[in-house]
């Protein structure tokens, strides 16, 4: 069996008090690797390597830090095989996702960062008429803590600490206690691009454990935090009464919003992909469907027809469109919402049960599930299910479908799908949602602020919005 380490000051150790978790394949529900449940004492020790590393890697030449951040994605590209291979297996999704999202873009996050730092600058302000003028430092905080989960493994991991190392912080991150092993592959990569000992320490172990020894640090700087809206509430609380600086990226029920007049087959390509990509387990899914009433009937006749041609299989299945949800308490928490359907919340037109893959037999596998709603009040169209499960709503006017849009406590992404000009404009006004994309969905540009309003966060990661984050501001102001 796999014995998964934790990676300080450049090493990999056990944990001190040596307790150890199961980590289980989502696939067919075995335990395949055992990871630390890390401590206080371990999150001491990352600290005290990462607070030994600072003075260098923060007056480390920026070049000097750039080179070793691109050779760490040269390196990730160089094992995209195996790096896919073993994130599929411990997050249970389809190897292609794998081998054509989640890998490619963690190694993009560390190249985009490395060229990002060598085109960071600050501003200058001249008084005039007082003979002076005042320039702005953006130097590292110091010690940070980059916290992120299961979903979209070793790219949110690398999503948070490209950004922080580059900028000159030291890390202590926290991958999910569910998907710990691409984080610990990531270790070997660092020891052979050259980046110091300590300036990148990952923890492994349960959120209540090891993630809150590591928000309680009292030297920690930072907490750039991905994951659940009540772990983020939890995780501010902490941090404000610390005053420490927190990112908060948080869930989403992301409405997509279509007009009749769109590219209905681009529209329909991308609304599957929206829906069920990552068997539904992003946290930018389009999970709700407002369809304009006139093509209301037809949408969901095709809809449904293109859902039941996806193939749910085990995820080294090449053909796999779903594999399985992450653990069976996930699988448990969709299912309950699948439930609510069934006892008359909504009208189940399609799926909602639970796939049994032969030699896998005790995966959490679940078909692809469209549920018609009728009311905004419902859980199904308030909580986030993460899951590979939508509803279906018809609207009539432009009025109607922004109503149903801003109806939830979250406010993370939106799509709207249109060719009429002034609609376009009204929406990306109006929706109450940090990231809205007009007739495409999750199209990226590593350069634009990302995050979301309401319950779905605070603060902005992305481009230099995430060096801002990781740097403290200092004017000067110089008389002459
Ligand atoms: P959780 O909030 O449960 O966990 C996220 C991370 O926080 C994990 O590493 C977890 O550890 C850790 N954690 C849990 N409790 C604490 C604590 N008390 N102190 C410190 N760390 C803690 O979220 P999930 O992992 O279940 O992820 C799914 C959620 O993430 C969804 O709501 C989804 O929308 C959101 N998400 C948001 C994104 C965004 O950019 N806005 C992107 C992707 C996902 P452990 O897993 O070991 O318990």
């Amino acid at each position: 069996m796999i014995k998964i380490l934790n990676f300080i000051d450049g090493q990999f150790h056990e944990p001190k008090d040596n307790l150890w978790l199961d980590n289980v394949l989502p696939a067919n529900g075995e335990i395949y690797s055992q990871l630390p449940n890390s401590n206080k004492s371990d999150i001491d020790f990352a600290y005290q390597a990462a607070n030994k590393a600072f003075p260098q890697w923060s007056q480390t030449d920026t070049n000097q830090r750039a080179k070793i951040l691109s050779k760490i994605a040269d390196l990730i590209e160089q094992n995209i095989e195996q790096f896919a291979a073993a994130e599929s297996k411990d997050n249970g999704k389809p190897i292609k996702l794998a081998r054509t999202v989640d890998i490619p873009r963690a190694a993009s996050n560390f190249r985009f960062f490395a060229q990002a730092i060598t085109q960071f600058s600050s501003e200058s302000h001249e008084s005039v008429g007082q003979n002076a003028i005042n320039y702005t430092l953006r130097k590292p905080l110091g010690v940070v803590a980059c916290i992120s989960p299961w979903n979209l493994p070793l790219y949110l991991f690398t999503w948070k600490i490209a950004p922080a190392l580059a900028a000159g912080n030291c890390v202590i991150a926290k991958p999910s206690e569910v998907t710990p092993m691409t984080a610990y592959m990531l270790g070997e990569i660092c020891q052979e691009a050259g980046l110091p000992g300590g300036v990148l320490n990952i923890v492994h172990g349960e959120g209540q454990t090891t993630g809150q020894a590591l928000i309680e640090h009292p030297e920690i700087k930072a907490i750039s935090f991905t994951g659940g809206t009540s772990t983020g509430r939890h995780i501010a609380k902490l941090a404000g009464s610390h005053l420490k600086k927190v990112s908060l990226e948080l869930g989403g029920k992301n409405p997509n919003i279509i007009f009749a007049d769109c590219d209905y087959e681009k529209m329909l390509d991308t609304t599957m992909r929206s829906s069920f990509a990552n068997q539904g387990q992003i946290c930018l899914c389009g999970s709700r469907i407002l369809v304009e009433q006139s093509i209301y009937e037809k949408f969901k006749t095709d809809f449904i027809a293109r859902t039941s041609k996806l193939v749910v299989s085990n995820p080294e299945n090449q053909e796999a469109d779903l594999g399985a949800l992450v653990s069976q308490a996930h699988m448990q928490k969709v299912l309950s919402y699948i439930k609510l359907a069934k006892q008359g919340q909504g009208k189940l037109l399609y799926g909602g049960n639970r796939v049994t893959i032969e030699n896998h037999e005790k995966g959490y596998y679940l078909e692809p599930t469209v549920i018609e709603i009728d009311s905004l009040n419902c859980e199904l169209n308030q909580e986030e299910i993460f899951g590979p499960v939508v509803t279906l709503m018809p609207f009539s006017t432009e009025e109607e479908a922004l109503q149903i849009a801003n109806s939830t406590e979250y406010g993370l992404s939106a799509s709207v799908w249109t060719n009429d000009l002034k609609r376009t404009m009204k929406f990306t006004q109006e929706l109450e949602a940090g990231i809205i994309w007009v007739n495409t969905w999750m199209l990226r540009d590593l350069r634009t602020p990302f995050g979301g309003l309401k319950a779905s966060g605070m603060g902005r990661e992305g481009g230099l919005e995430a060096l801002r984050f990781f740097t403290e501001t200092k004017n000067v102001c110089i008389q002459y």
